[in-house]
């Protein structure tokens, strides 16, 4: 499945007026975000299932090497501690003998 198998709901705000911008569409936004992931699910054989939403482009991004590396150490940290209270988890982490540990986001040394 990619972006065009999707049925797009279509903006309807036909302004004729240039300057006033077209209002967001939060449905068309998410259903495309929704396509991208499954491509990505799909072409790589992977599942972000279990990830929640809100950081699913992220890990999708450091998987498909579109990130910084910042990013994908922090896609990696959050994930280790299944995306559960990240912040608090993720900067209190005492592995230190993990290789990412001096660059773990929210990191207190
Ligand atoms: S630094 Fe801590 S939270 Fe990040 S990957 Fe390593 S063990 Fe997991």
């Amino acid at each position: 499945m990619n972006d065009a198998d999707v049925n797009l709901p279509r903006n309807e705000d036909k302004s004729e007026n240039p300057r006033v911008p077209p209002t967001f569409d939060r449905e068309k936004f998410e259903l495309v975000k929704i396509a991208r992931l499954k491509r990505i699910e799909s072409e790589l054989g992977v599942s972000l299932e279990g990830i929640p939403t809100r950081y699913q482009n992220l890990h999708a991004k450091a998987i498909l090497g579109e990130s910084s590396l910042r990013e994908a150490i922090k896609a990696k940290c959050y994930d280790c501690s299944a995306w559960d209270n990240v912040s608090e988890n993720v900067g209190n982490c005492t592995v230190r003998r993990c290789p990412l540990w001096a660059y773990r986001p929210g990191g207190k040394g």
